[in-house]
């Protein structure tokens, strides 16, 4: 099975770029504490800990006036960001860092070591649409010590593959009867970057089609409630949503998790076959 949203990465890449007006969405709420404000092609998630906001993904730059639009319209002031949390080094995903950061000077940015030392592949400085901003990582993710901040905590995972230091997020947060509702999210699930032909031409390391498959299987013990994609296609997230954009719970389902990663798996082994 081909997985169509990587084949057309570069023409809907293109329309957000050029046209991002095209790709609005209206924010919607994913989890108790969370939001989707990012639009209908890239992931970008906001968190309310009810002691600052921490943002997951700042989405492509042409579109950070979106988002940030989405931010205001849920209530929220993008002042309050404290923390941006970054799954991986590509532009779709870090591009709008510094838009983000002329309204909230006090933010740190965080992103893995090895993401971070890959910001400077050459990939990354092609010029064009696929060249990342000069940004600054404040912070690395430490998998091993949980982030705290309100009542909400943040675990990470490496979770190579579609970038060297692609990580997965694991963010529990209490409901509204005071349970706590796990949010997965793997940070890229793309098959574009693990084909043996991509991986020879940029001279990444040859293994990381197969980490990504293990990761995946390793990640499918994690207990998560709620699958939430950083494409939403990734994951069906747009047909899985409810109407109501207030209400996550038709959200919730402890087995779409396991069922995400063996589908995202499976397009890494189908590369196996072809190369
Ligand atoms: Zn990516």
């Amino acid at each position: 099975m081909a997985d169509a949203i990587t084949k057309n990465v570069g023409k809907v890449w293109a329309q957000a770029a050029n046209t991002p007006w095209e790709l609005h969405c209206d924010p919607f709420r994913i989890a108790p504490q969370m939001y989707y404000i990012g639009n209908t092609w890239v992931g970008v998630f906001l968190i309310d800990t009810k002691e600052g906001l921490i943002l997951l993904d700042t989405g492509v730059f042409e579109a950070a006036y979106d988002f940030l639009n989405n931010i205001y319209a849920l209530g929220y002031d993008p002042k309050e960001i404290r923390h941006i949390f970054l799954t991986h080094a590509h532009p779709d995903h870090i591009g709008s860092v510094n838009q983000f950061l002329q309204v909230s000077k006090d933010t740190k940015i965080w992103l893995s070591r090895t993401d971070t030392e890959f910001l400077h592949h050459p990939i990354n400085q092609e010029e064009g649409i696929f060249k990342v901003p000069e940004i600054h990582v404040d912070c690395f993710y430490d998998d091993n010590v949980p982030f705290t901040m309100g009542n909400v905590t943040i675990r990470t995972r490496l979770a190579p593959g579609h970038t060297p230091g692609t990580s997965a997020f694991f963010i529990s947060m209490p409901d509204e009867n005071g349970k706590t509702v796990t949010v997965g999210i793997h940070g890229g699930v793309g098959t574009n970057s693990m084909s043996d032909e991509y991986l020879a031409k940029w001279h990444l390391d040859p293994t990381l089609r197969q980490q990504f498959i293990d990761g995946c299987e390793a990640m499918k013990s994690e207990h998560v409630d709620i699958t939430i994609p950083s494409h939403p296609a990734h994951g069906d997230l747009m047909s899985r949503r409810g109407a109501d954009a207030n209400d996550y719970r038709p959200l919730v389902d402890e087995d779409e998790w396991a069922r995400f990663l063996e589908i995202r798996k499976k397009f890494a082994e189908d590369l196996n076959q072809k190369n």
